[in-house]
Parts: structure tokens; C-alpha cells; sequence
């Protein structure tokens, strides 16, 4: 099986490169992302093999189909970025990787609020300089505080457990409320109302698209922290500068953003930034944007590979495909 790789990385080669040889599959390494323009580069391959910023829309998927491609695979747990109707049309089954590590996410997450609380990524700076002064460097105790968690699926079921070490008591949203866990569901105004920390773990779909916009950000409390490590779209960008700017945030902690396709998990320190919300937002003392690295442990990183490679196989082999994303049921093909 010939396999078109698409966005590679040097760690992508590392994990997957070893694997693919057990399972008898030709990789093919591409660094440009899958796009309208490098979409030809998937010719005489059986599948392709993508990433959270590559994208497949319908005129797309349609080219891929006239290639003979088999399957998509992405090498993610979101699917957001692919066209499932049109995928469906065209028996192209799209498989992804639900779960590899939620807790290197939820990890992540926390790493990104104990630094803006704690403001350790200006401390780093401060000392090098030997600049011993904690002038405003003054945080909040988490222990005791409410943690609003949008989503408590996987990841978010690790950020509870990790948050509750905290001794942080948990409000949790969720249109699908699992029983099985000890925290108390509210509804989403609710969790905005009454949470010092809002932590988003939901995916990105119609109904969660800019879920924190100026009229939700007003229903928060002062001084609230907020952190995203799900997608950019959750937040509707703007309105969380001008939040920013009316100083409604203790502090900000995104993974994920907006905009971020063609920009993160770039090295474009030699350009200047063009996107003036993502200049913006870098300048505030209390926020930190990271790129989309979340799920960046060696534990993950390894898991990706392996799952991808399997449902890779699955495919090859004509095994069943468990890891399938399927259009919602009631969708009109
Ligand atoms: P999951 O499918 O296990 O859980 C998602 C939960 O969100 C489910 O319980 C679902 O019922 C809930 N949900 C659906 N619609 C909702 C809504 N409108 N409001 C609130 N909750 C809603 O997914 P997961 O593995 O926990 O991952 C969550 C998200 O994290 C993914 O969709 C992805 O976008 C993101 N992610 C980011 C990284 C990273 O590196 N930063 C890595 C992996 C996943």
C-alpha cells in the first residue's frame, strides 16, 4: 500500500517510518501541506495520510476519488478539516485516531494554566536577566476554585481528574452527560457564570463554533482564566481581544487558534506577522499561545503512529474499520 504523507515533520518520519515496514506500507513523505495545490501530489498512491491544518473539501475529495484513492487517513483524533459527506459519497472512508493519550493534552492544558496564573514564562525571562523582582507576577490558589469543563470526553475526563488533584471543585457541560463521573453538569451559561476557570475539551462542530463570543465572555466572571487546547474556532477571536483588552481575563492560555493553518508548526521567525489579531494577541503579558502541541509526547507521538498505520492496514487488508468517521446518520447523501 502506497501511502501520500502529507505535512511531514521530522518526528513524523521517526515513529512512523520504523512501524510502516512490520505493516508492509510505502510511506511517501510530502513537508507542503494537502491543499488545492498539492492535492495532484497524491497521484498513484492507494491513500493519504494528513494533519489538523491540511484540509479535504468536496471539489477535493472528488479529485482524489478520479486518483483511485482508497481511503483518508488522518493522523488526529478532530475531523473537522474533511468533507464526511462528500467522503461518504464517494466510498472514500475516512479513518482517524479518537484517542491516543488524552492525558498529554489535559497535561498540556494544565501546564498552560499554572503558567498564566503563575506567570513562570516571564519569571524564565525576569531571572536570566537578573531581574529578581515578583512585581506582578501575583497569581490565584486553584485550591478551592470552580473549573468550568466545556466537553468531558476523553480529555476532558482527564482534565477533571487532574484538576480535582487541584482540590478544585468541577462544573461540567456536555449535551451528552456521563453518568459515571462525579462532577456536577450545568448548563453552558451556567458553567460561564460561575467558573474561575473555563478549560474548553468539546470538538469543533456547527453548535460549538465561536461557543466563547462577546455575549458569553460578558456572562463570565471578572478575572476569570480560560484556556483552549481544542480548536481555534471555539473562540471568536476578536472578541476575546477585546476581553482582553477590558481586562476580563486573569489570563489566557491557547493551544489553538483561529487562523492558525499555514502559520503553526512553521518556523517563520524571519517574516513579519501579518495576522494583526495573532500580533495582538501575542503582546499581552497574561496570555500564551502555543502551537497546537498538545498532543506532542513521545507516548502520543508513538500511539498516532501505530493507530494511523493500523487503520492503514485494516484498509489494505480489508479488515474491519473500527476507527471510521461516519457522516451523522440522519444526513441526506
Ligand atoms: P471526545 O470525543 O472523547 O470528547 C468530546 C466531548 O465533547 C464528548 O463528550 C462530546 O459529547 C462533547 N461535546 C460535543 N458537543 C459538545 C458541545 N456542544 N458542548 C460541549 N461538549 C460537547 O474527544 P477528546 O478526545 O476528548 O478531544 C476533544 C477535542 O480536543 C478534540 O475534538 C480536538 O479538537 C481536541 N484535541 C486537541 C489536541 C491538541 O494537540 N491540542 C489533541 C487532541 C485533541
Amino acid at each position: 500500500m502506497k501511502i501520500a504523507f502529507y505535512s511531514t515533520k521530522p518526528y513524523d518520519r521517526t515513529y512512523f517510518e520504523p512501524m510502516s515496514a512490520e505493516y508492509d506500507i510505502d510511506l511517501h513523505f510530502f513537508e507542503v501541506p494537502c491543499n488545492e495545490e498539492t492535492i495532484p501530489l497524491a497521484a498513484g498512491h492507494d491513500a493519504l495520510c494528513i494533519f489538523v491544518n491540511d484540509y479535504l473539501n468536496e471539489n477535493m475529495i472528488g479529485r482524489l476519488a478520479e486518483m483511485g484513492i482508497k481511503a483518508i487517513l488522518l493522523r488526529c483524533a478532530g475531523f473537522n478539516n474533511v468533507d464526511i459527506k462528500a467522503a461518504a459519497k464517494y466510498e472514500m472512508p475516512v479513518l482517524r485516531v479518537p484517542s491516543y493519550s488524552p492525558e498529554a493534552v489535559a497535561e498540556f492544558a494544565t501546564a498552560l494554566l499554572l503558567t498564566v496564573n503563575r506567570y513562570t514564562h516571564r519569571a524564565y525571562t525576569r531571572t536570566r536577566d537578573f531581574n529578581m523582582n515578583i512585581n506582578g507576577f501575583m497569581g490565584m490558589d486553584l485550591h478551592g476554585k470552580t473549573a468550568g469543563v466545556v466537553g468531558t470526553g476523553r480529555i476532558g475526563q482527564a482534565m477533571i481528574n487532574i484538576l480535582k488533584g487541584f482540590g478544585m471543585n468541577i462544573l461540567a457541560y456536555d449535551p451528552y452527560p456521563n453518568k459515571s463521573l462525579d462532577v456536577e453538569y450545568t448548563t453552558i451559561e451556567q458553567l460561564f457564570k460561575n467558573a474561575d476557570v473555563i478549560t474548553l475539551h468539546c470538538p469543533l462542530t456547527p453548535e460549538t463554533k465561536h461557543i466563547v463570543q462577546a455575549k458569553t465572555i460578558e456572562l463570565m466572571k471578572d478575572d476569570v482564566y480560560l484556556i483552549n487546547t481544542s480548536r481555534g474556532d471555539l473562540i471568536r477571536t476578536e472578541d476575546l481581544i477585546d476581553g482582553l483588552l477590558q481586562k476580563k481575563f486573569a489570563g489566557v492560555g491557547l493551544d489553538v487558534y483561529e487562523e492558525e493553518s499555514g502559520v503553526f508548526y512553521e518556523d517563520r521567525s524571519n517574516d513579519i506577522m501579518d495576522d494583526e489579531n495573532l500580533a495582538r494577541l501575542t503582546t499581552f503579558p497574561n496570555v500564551i499561545v502555543t502551537s497546537h502541541m498538545g498532543f506532542f509526547t513521545r507516548e502520543a507521538v508513538c500511539a498516532i503512529a501505530e493507530v494511523t498505520l493500523k487503520n492503514a492496514d485494516a484498509v489494505q487488508k480489508g479488515l474491519p474499520l473500527e476507527n471510521v468517521v461516519l457522516p451523522p446518520p440522519d444526513e441526506d447523501l
